[in-house]
């Protein structure tokens, strides 16, 4: 049975959440605004993702101003928030979006924009512009699971939850608030119908709850079990010259953290380096010193990371290979990723 799209849209009105992104009742969100917490909010919790939010609208307070924006900048305003390919197709959507003139407004132009996959365009749609397709995110997932006591494991359920999902807002007053009725859903995956210890007895949903019914909700969604994640080693190094200036590099266009600022270093691999094998690839030669191993869980692996520290007098006469000096005032508007701040703090550094 569909639970009713008015119950949960009577919760939404008295306990919707207050969200930087979040337009008062009865306003409606801009699309850049919701595009950039969405893109914000992947894989990154509602309290990290608010400070971010308001500083990169204060700093491109428009998508043109954004398109406009070299990459670095860009980068360097998302680091910290990880997953630096969103900031990459960000940066390459705000252009796309700037040469047509105005933001898409149905699912298939937003899906033929960089970055933007089917649940970022239903949630786009729905919420800027009020097209009534329901955004299909984790908590949606969940909430539907439980709705229709479905147990088949994720991911092989993905399918059949975004079906059962889209029937959620048949009722014409789901249709006709398609904004509100996507928001309302995230609230209530947020907020009570969470991943443990759901608050059914607050539910507007419960009584259509199957797996409320069966005393299974939280034993909902069933997932896999996943495969460990392989555990990479690697070096970097931390040379100042005797101003204090810090020696960095670019890494590569492609791969893991494209495009962003780095320590030199070793590459990353599965066998452990011992000191001699690293410091063969040190930017310098230099009474380098171990100051410790900085670990860090990216989604596909766990790096550690041992960083060594050294001083020279001048980087101009050491022949240091590609890099570029940077002082240790200007290191915080560089696009350095949260593992190589680690690095940086481990030697003592901002
Ligand atoms: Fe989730 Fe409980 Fe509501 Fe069912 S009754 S939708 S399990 S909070």
């Amino acid at each position: 049975m569909i639970p009713s799209a008015s119950a949960l849209l009577d919760w939404y009105e008295r306990h919707r959440r207050d969200l930087p992104w979040r337009a008062p009742p009865g306003g409606r969100t801009p699309p850049y605004h919701v595009w950039l917490s969405e893109i914000m909010l992947q894989q990154t919790t509602v309290v990290t993702v608010k400070p971010y939010y308001s500083r990169f609208l204060s700093r491109y307070p428009t998508i043109e101003a954004l398109a406009k924006a070299p990459q670095e900048d860009v980068l360097a305003a998302w680091a910290g928030l990880g997953y630096y390919t969103r900031a990459r197709n960000l940066h390459a959507c705000a252009q796309q979006i700037a040469a047509l003139g105005a933001f898409p407004s149905t699912v298939p132009a937003l899906r033929a924009l960089p970055g933007i996959g089917d649940y970022t365009a239903r949630a786009i749609a729905a919420i800027a512009f009020g097209v009534p397709v329901v955004p299909v995110d984790g908590n949606v997932e969940r909430v539907t699971s439980r709705l229709f006591a479905i147990d088949t494991p994720l991911p092989a359920a993905r399918r059949l939850l975004a079906q059962q999902a889209a029937i959620l807002n048949t009722e014409p007053a789901a249709q006709a608030n398609a904004s509100d009725f996507a928001q309302a859903l995230f609230d209530l995956g947020a907020t009570i119908c969470t991943p443990r210890a759901p608050t059914c007895i607050l539910c507007p949903w419960q009584p259509h709850c199957s797996a409320y019914a069966q005393g299974i909700a939280e034993k909902l969604p069933v997932k896999a079990p996943r495969g460990a994640k392989p555990q990479k080693y690697g070096a970097c190094f931390v040379l100042r010259d005797r101003h204090g200036a810090v020696w960095l590099r670019r890494r590569p266009e492609k791969g893991l953290l494209a495009g962003m600022t780095e320590l030199p270093g070793t590459n990353w691999r599965l066998e452990a380096w011992s000191e001699q094998e690293a410091l063969s690839h040190a930017p310098a030669q230099a009474e380098w010193r171990e100051v410790g191993f900085v670990t860090h869980v990216f989604t596909h692996l766990t790096l550690q990371l041992t960083v060594y520290d050294a001083q020279i007098s001048e980087f101009r006469s050491h022949p240091l290979g590609e890099g570029f000096s940077c002082s240790v005032q200007a290191l915080e508007a560089q696009a350095l990723p949260s593992v190589m701040r680690k690095c940086l703090a481990l030697a003592g550094l901002p």
